[in-house]
């Protein structure tokens, strides 16, 4: 929504921001951040202070900020040619497209690429919409795929989403949120099965569903993880229909979840996704996003290609570039080791603390859900705070979840251990000021 008009009237950069820009792209922070350089895990602001940066992970700095060999690949293609178009051959496209066709998992695999996860979501609601000749579409309660006329409509929260009109047909599905509502407390396997059971329930009064699109581990909403073999259960029913999946891999894919490549990988029972969509981290700030469908499903489309920048040479090479340095680095093992020290610091930091509900995540995908000390109200409020007396010791985070309660951790994957500990330990003095500030009074 529109920003709150609180906090001290904006000056320079940001008050032209304010008069210039639309109300909706709000800004974290009530003094906002101009970062003006990166290097590794951290960033710099035009006032020269640094930060750790445990958030840029997820938008897009996967692998680190001002990774060399990704402004060298920039640079040399942008030197050699910048002609962005899908009627000629382009090697660089090509080449990228093999290397994601091999890693996806997905048998027979073609690659169409995009300039967001957006775009690479409606895409893959367009090609199952046609390919099932259908508009029906399952999305999970809690999800967030992006916000075009389509993804806001699987959208599953209607305070992201600008208006709850859609050209789709949605019907919300159980397995987002383990935390609150009916299914609260149960084991996994009876989660699972009490999940199942409400998809049949809805199939049984349905027909014709074209798909299924969910986040592996929900990231706009919380980073909260379904327990392993959900989706692998859901599978089996979803092929009794025909209900193509798609994986919406945007905050997952490429080693973030540590454990596995994709999020999908801990649902790997039944099969890989039909389709997977993919963005953000990939091109390490150019924006490359995509879709990997197998070749039935993606060549059911009667149209020409469908975009003019999507797969440009530029933003393929530094893909590339970022993709070699991730594999040839090991990060998803970084992930898996640094991610999992992390969440072990933070647990222990947080355990005395009334302000904090759950510690969760996988890998370098950490959310940490806040209550009103003591009780079991999700609170914004301590959200906002924490974030910003993170900042102000010199750490950035995120927020987000279904009530704005939970705070997003997502370094770069190439965080080191010293790293880690720092944030943590900055974490731990921001919450336990949060907590005396609201409990204060
Ligand atoms: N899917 C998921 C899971 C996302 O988190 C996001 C962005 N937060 C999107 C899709 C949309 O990606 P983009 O912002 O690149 O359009």
């Amino acid at each position: 929504g529109a920003q709150p008009d609180t906090g001290p009237a904006p000056t320079g950069l940001h008050a032209r921001h304010r008069a210039v820009l639309p109300d909706w792209l709000t800004l974290l922070y009530e003094r906002p951040i101009e970062l003006t350089h990166g290097e590794g895990r951290h960033v710099w602001d035009a006032d020269g202070n640094r930060y750790l940066d445990f958030f840029g992970g997820i938008l897009t700095t996967m692998t680190a900020h001002a990774l060399p060999e990704v402004a060298k690949a920039v640079a040399e293609q942008a030197g050699r040619i910048l002609h962005t178009s899908t009627l000629y051959l382009s090697r660089p496209m090509v080449d990228l497209a093999e290397r994601i066709a091999a890693l996806s998992g997905i048998p027979d695999a073609r690659v169409f690429f995009t300039t967001s996860g957006t775009e690479a979501n409606d895409t893959a609601l367009l090609l199952a919409t046609v390919y099932r000749r259908s508009n029906q579409i399952l999305a999970m309660r809690n999800s967030y795929h992006g916000r075009s006329f389509s993804a806001i409509g699987v959208t599953g929260n209607a305070g992201w989403s600008p208006t709850g009109l859609s050209p789709l047909q949605t019907l919300y599905v159980h397995g987002g949120v383990r935390t609150r509502g009916p299914y609260a407390g149960l084991s996994d396997a009876a989660y699972i099965d009490a999940c199942v059971a409400d998809l049949e329930d809805l199939l049984g009064q349905t027909a014709g569903v074209a798909a299924l699109i969910a986040e592996p581990v929900q990231g706009v909403g919380g980073f909260t993880s379904p327990p392993d073999g959900l989706y692998a259960a859901f599978r089996e029913v979803l092929d009794r229909h025909g209900i193509l999946w798609i994986a919406d891999e945007v905050q997952t894919g490429w080693g973030r979840t540590g454990d596995h490549f994709w999020g999908w990988q801990a649902h790997a029972g039944n099969g890989p996704p039909d389709l997977l969509t993919f963005a953000k981290g990939i091109g390490n700030g150019m924006s490359v996003g995509g879709v990997v469908a197998r070749a039935e499903v993606m060549n059911c489309l009667g149209a020409n290609s469908i975009s003019t920048f999507g797969g440009s040479p530029v933003t393929m090479a530094a893909a590339l570039a970022n993709l070699d340095h991730l594999l040839a680095h090991d990060l998803q093992g970084n992930a898996r080791r640094v991610g999992g020290l992390l969440i072990e610091r933070l647990r222990a930091a947080c355990a005395g603390l009334r302000v904090v509900r759950e510690v969760r995540g996988r890998g370098l995908m950490i959310g940490v859900e806040l209550v009103a000390p003591g009780t079991d109200e999700p609170s914004p409020r301590a959200a906002g705070l924490v974030v910003e007396a993170a900042r102000e010791r010199g750490l950035l985070i995120g927020k987000g979840g279904l009530s704005g309660s939970a705070l997003r951790i997502a370094p770069p994957l190439s965080l080191t251990v010293e790293e880690a500990e720092t944030g943590a330990r900055i974490l731990a003095e921001a919450l336990r000021e949060a907590e005396r500030g609201m409990t204060a009074g």
